[in-house]
């Protein structure tokens, strides 16, 4: 996970409904290096997203996508204990969905 403030410009689609004219455009927006080519990739694949973060270090990174679901990025590490369901700190991951709204307590809650 990079710094907060390593960015990457990716040209990226601003739906209507985010939009203030009511009308998607295109725009290019400072993007966390780390996952920059992750959103590049998306977009270039028209997946509409409202938002991304790394979580530079201190939580699990996000991909918001436009239609609500959300992808999660995993350090490799973190990626390691969440498929081994071992020594999973109770810090990082666990807390944060946690926090989430209770729709995604149905998601890897219960698995680990
Ligand atoms: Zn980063």
């Amino acid at each position: 996970m990079c710094k907060h403030g390593t960015e990457e410009m990716v040209r990226v689609k601003i739906t209507a409904e985010r939009s203030h004219t009511g009308k998607a455009y295109y725009r290019d927006m400072p993007i966390d290096k780390c996952i920059a080519p992750i959103v590049r990739a998306l977009q270039e694949g028209g997946i509409d997203m409202n938002g991304s973060c790394c979580g530079h270090g201190k939580c699990e990174g996000a991909i918001i996508l436009a239609d609500g679901r959300e992808l999660i990025i995993l350090s490799p590490e973190d990626s390691e204990r969440y498929r081994t369901g071992s020594n999973m700190p109770d810090t990082t991951i666990m807390n944060w969905i946690r926090s989430l709204p209770r729709d995604y307590e149905r998601w890897p809650v219960g698995s680990w």
